[in-house]
């Protein structure tokens, strides 16, 4: 199994690992802090540097318990053993594109404030999301969204950004999870029961969640916040465009 580096720590880029398995265009590492899309949150690109071979990783999906990073391989090399080829059991030093992965990062935090100012001010959830590197829409259930709603959902996502508070990451036992009023909110119940220990981002005092995504440190990271848009996509779903700024 891949060991997922990034859960832990959101900011090592750089690392060694060991080919476990090659899969046409596609190898799995014993261990990755390249983040495969999932949750919302697209994977990250990079390098991976075999016998002083460097290839770009175009692509990271999760299988199971494994991470396949996609890699550009000369046609022919790929997965074939005549020595050209990254072999099993080889070791690769890898490299995340951190500006990429940082921006990402800002831009999960900034939608996780996002939903948290939004349930405190209105008590409205957030239905579904999705994002890019410093843009990102969130749908939620309004019908239909208060007067000045984008304006003032920016000012205060700005306040929370300016109150640099911390996110802490921890991973609980399923129980502990499922009894947390915050968590329950958030619909933590939906994760599989098979799930037997739960990650949690708690930007602290505002938002609470079970989430698998790369976070900054404090929501002082994120930069200027932006509402660029809103749009009703029918009853009870009014969707949010948001942009980041330096
Ligand atoms: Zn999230």
């Amino acid at each position: 199994m891949t060991d997922l580096v990034f859960l832990r720590d959101a900011y090592q880029t750089e690392f060694e690992a060991t080919v476990v398995e090659i899969n046409e265009s596609e190898i799995a590492l014993d261990q990755t802090c390249f983040y495969p899309t999932g949750g919302g949150q697209p994977h990250d690109t990079g390098t991976l540097t075999i016998d002083g071979t460097s290839y770009q990783v175009s692509k990271v999906r999760k299988a199971g318990d494994l991470v396949w990073h996609t890699v550009n391989l000369p046609e022919g090399e790929a997965g074939q053993t005549d020595g050209e080829a990254p072999l099993v059991g080889a070791t690769v030093t890898a490299k995340v594109d951190w500006d990429r992965r940082h921006r990402l990062m800002r831009t999960h935090t900034a939608m996780h404030i996002l939903c948290g100012v939004i349930w405190n001010e209105y008590g409205k959830a957030v239905t579904g999301g999705n994002m890019e590197p410093l843009t990102a829409r969130m749908d939620f259930e309004f019908d239909p969204l208060p007067e000045g709603f984008g304006q003032r959902v920016q000012d205060l996502v700005n306040d929370e950004i300016a109150k640099d508070l911390p996110i802490v990451v921890s991973f609980l036992p399923r129980s502990t999870a499922l009894a947390d009023e915050d968590l329950i909110r958030t619909k933590v119940n939906l994760i599989p029961e098979f799930v037997t220990e739960i990650r949690v981002v708690d930007i602290v005092g505002l938002d609470k969640q079970a989430d698998g995504g790369t976070h900054v440190r404090a929501t002082g990271e994120v930069g200027s916040f932006e509402v660029v848009k809103t749009q009703s996509k029918g009853k009870g779903n009014k969707r949010v465009r948001i942009a980041l700024h330096d």
